[in-house]
């Protein structure tokens, strides 16, 4: 039987010179053309059939063992962020304006490596694994397009796991939770029309701004009043613009904002309550009705709960702890944030996990100085291989 983490161990170095490439060449959402080239290269160079091209810049590496068994997935999103960077790193971005801030970089590496280690033990495996780099997670999403051009398919997909380095957990830990970790995202825009005019004259014009500000205090009580307190939700307005000048009354008012829960039947099918973009419909016509406004609104679904299967996280859990010990396998909290892994989980029973990062000097994600200890990549990578080894072993 292999020692999985010595070997592992001697893929330190790689692993980190893997992440620090990555890192100097980051791409927003469906710009990965380097990223993608890099992945690809590298999977044809370990001999893994490769295919590219796929949803724009999706890559596919298939390890495929020659004996009869079942297929993982294993998930690493490749985009980054609008970002400038500033952590001073000497890896730093070489792409102005453009930062590895979500650590999607680290996703690629330990995916990467992972692909190397077992190809070098594929005689202990069986079945296939199938590593998929996807583009534009951050938004619009690229996994949903990736299965919809049969990712899953040939072979059929049987399991999944991903992970995501987690600032809100210890280094050197590792996160599992069963059932909904992340929360499903939609987007909703909304128009305001009223009647511009004179800002000393409010009786002859229909004032958009007041109205939407209306519109604004009335959509927070979709999560205060009218849902069960017991299944978190967030409605965020993050966008409100109205108005030219301080003397005019504005004719328009635009406001967008998201909604965000874990619960399949609060997002989809609710049993008794309206969906969301019913909700938000009657409430923003209730208001601009009663205001004499007229209104548009356009509700955008966006990336599904994530929701890991209680068997797959039991696997991984177990796995993990064997990498970093019992105590150091905690239960992270959920989170409201968005993750299109969701798509992939839909579809197979996966189990999306956290690597812990976080440290004294907490610096949350999507900022311009995110950094972390490389010292975590093997774990992720050692998780990835335990895992497979699992299943398929
Ligand atoms: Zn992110
Ligand atoms: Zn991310």
């Amino acid at each position: 039987m292999v020692d999985i983490h010595q070997l592992v161990g001697e893929h330190k170095d790689l692993v980190i010179r893997t992440r620090r490439d990555l890192h100097r060449i980051p791409e927003t959402a469906y710009t990965e053309k380097k990223t993608s080239a890099y992945v690809a290269e590298y999977l044809s160079r370990e001999g893994l059939e490769t295919q590219t091209g796929i949803a724009t810049y999706g890559v596919v590496g298939l390890l495929k063992t020659g004996r009869p068994g079942p297929t993982l997935l294993i998930r690493a999103d490749m985009d980054a962020l609008p970002l400038t960077e500033e952590t001073g790193l000497p890896f730093a971005s070489i792409h102005p304006g453009v930062m590895h801030a979500c650590g999607h970089d680290a996703h690629v590496a330990m995916a990467l490596v992972t692909a190397t280690v077992l190809n070098g033990i594929k005689d202990e495996l069986n079945g296939t694994i199938k590593f998929v780099f996807q583009p534009a997670e951050e938004g619009p999403g690229g996994a949903k397009p990736m299965i919809d051009e049969g990712v899953l398919d040939n072979p059929k997909v049987d399991y999944a796991i991903g992970c995501h380095v987690w600032p809100e957990i210890p280094g050197g830990t590792i996160g599992v939770r069963s059932g909904p970790f992340m929360a499903a995202m939609d987007r909703f825009d909304i128009k305001i029309i009223g009647r511009g005019g004179h800002g000393a004259m409010p009786h002859l014009c229909l004032d958009a701004l007041e109205v939407g500000t209306q519109v604004v205090n009335a959509l927070q009580r979709i999560s205060s009043r009218h849902l069960n307190p017991q299944e978190p939700t967030v409605v965020t307005i993050g966008m409100f613009h109205a108005g030219t000048a301080f003397n005019i009354i504005p004719a328009e008012a635009k406001l967008s904002g998201t909604t965000r829960t874990f619960n399949l039947d609060i997002w989809d099918s609710w049993a008794i309550w309206d969906s969301w973009a019913e909700r938000l419909e009657k409430i923003v016509r209730g208001v601009c009705q009663s205001m004499g406004a007229e209104y548009e609104l356009a509700f955008a679904k966006g990336y599904p709960p994530t929701i890991n299967d209680d068997s797959m996280a039991e696997v991984v859990r177990r796995c993990a702890q064997k990498v970093v010990g019992e105590t150091n396998v905690v239960e992270p909290a959920r989170s409201m944030g968005g993750e299109d892994m969701s798509y992939f989980l839909q579809q197979s029973k996966g189990c999306f996990y956290a690597l812990g990062v976080g440290r004294e000097a907490f610096v949350p994600f999507h900022n311009s100085r995110f950094d972390f200890n490389e010292d975590i990549l093997p774990i992720g990578v050692e998780v990835h291989c335990r895992t497979a080894l699992e299943l398929l072993g």
